[in-house]
């Protein structure tokens, strides 16, 4: 999964799929265009890349979608049938499959925006420059990418791990994720001035209920347990203005001055 618009480290995760003979599915509904440090965009690396065009993804339609994509031709070839009920030819069904077409609709909405998909990234990339320069302006933390709270980083900013002048979508920032203490207030004292924020993500899968049957209590994920602690998407949409930011990170330094 490629979390909040960039990607993930692909080069180790197809070392070890190659190794032990796996198929690689990447999860791109947030990172639709972001490049891999060689270039490559995420969901082109495995062996199947999955999308979503849900409305809050950086590409969404006016209602759920999604896409498939992959270059082996016969993993696209039993994708295609599974998307119309398993049938092929029409009405013989040699597997089961489901309804999973991408309505014309939805279609339509998407090819009118998708032309505009990289200046919003750029837009996005522009908003998530201008977090972290206030953010080290106001005295909250030092740079980008660290991992500990003290003194000097009040707030961990996140980082563009791959960022560099000849990848342009290093990042597209579906999210813009600080980590701060006392998270949930500061969330609740956003909110009272008109800021509105999200939890990505609160719980995490060895905590979850669903996986409660895998005896996950014991193990120990100190790394998921401090992001759902501490982690918080702040509004990065395109069309925020400097205003807009400036007010967010001034909020966020007078929280922490109380
Ligand atoms: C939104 C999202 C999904 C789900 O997409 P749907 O279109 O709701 O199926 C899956 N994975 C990630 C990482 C997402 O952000």
């Amino acid at each position: 999964m490629h979390l909040y618009g960039q990607s993930a480290d692909m080069e180790p995760i197809m070392a070890i799929a190659k190794k032990h003979n796996l198929r690689v599915i990447e999860d791109g509904a947030q990172a639709i265009s972001t490049q891999y440090k060689d270039g490559k965009c995420v969901g082109t690396i495995g062996d199947i890349g999955c999308y979503s065009f849900f409305p809050s993804k950086n590409l969404g339609g006016y209602g759920d979608g999604g896409m498939v994509v992959t270059m082996d031709e016969e993993l696209g070839h039993k994708l295609e049938i599974l998307r119309m009920h398993g049938s092929e030819p029409k009405y013989y069904h040699k597997i089961i499959g489901g309804n999973f077409r991408l309505d014309a609709l939805q279609a339509g909405v998407l090819s009118v925006k998708l032309p505009h998909l990289n200046s919003w990234s750029e837009g996005r990339r522009k908003n998530a420059e201008l977090y972290t320069k206030f953010f080290i302006e106001n005295g909250l933390a030092s740079e980008e990418g660290k991992t500990e709270f003290n003194k000097k980083e009040k707030i961990l900013l996140p980082q563009a791990i791959y960022k560099h002048s000849e990848l342009k979508n290093y990042h597209i920032y579906n999210q813009y994720i600080i980590r701060i203490e006392k998270r949930d207030e500061l969330k609740e004292f956003l909110f009272k001035n008109e800021i509105v924020t999200e939890i990505y993500y609160p719980i995490p899968f060895h905590n979850q209920e669903c996986f409660s049957d895998l005896d996950s209590s014991k193990a120990k994920y100190p790394n998921a347990d401090f992001a759902a602690e501490y982690s918080l998407a702040l509004p990065i949409y395109p069309e925020l203005t400097n205003e807009h930011i400036n007010y967010v990170v001034e909020k966020i330094t007078e929280f922490i001055a109380k």
